[in-house]
């Protein structure tokens, strides 16, 4: 049995209990921000636009500042270090 992830593999938010997780279940690796309804993983760009729209409105951040930063932080998540095919 593995450990439950404590953050998650998108976008590195802490995940305190169940319903923080996608769909609500422990063991999905993503938050519920990172997933749909049904606990699927949401696609690059909306996950991207999300993160850059929270760094802008929670630290006051240039919106190229906050791309540059969302976008050196994602490719270092295990979530998009496969896939650099988009962008
Ligand atoms: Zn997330």
């Amino acid at each position: 049995m593995e450990r439950p992830r404590l953050f998650c593999d998108s976008c590195g938010m802490r995940m305190e209990e169940a319903g923080d997780h996608g769909a609500g279940k422990r063991e999905n690796p993503y938050c519920k921000n990172c997933c749909d309804a049904e606990g699927k993983l949401k696609p690059k760009e909306l996950i991207r636009e999300e993160l850059v729209k929270f760094y802008i409105e929670k630290y006051d951040y240039p919106k190229a500042a906050a791309e540059n930063f969302v976008d050196d932080f994602m490719s270092k998540m295990p979530a998009w270090q496969k896939k650099q095919e988009t962008l």
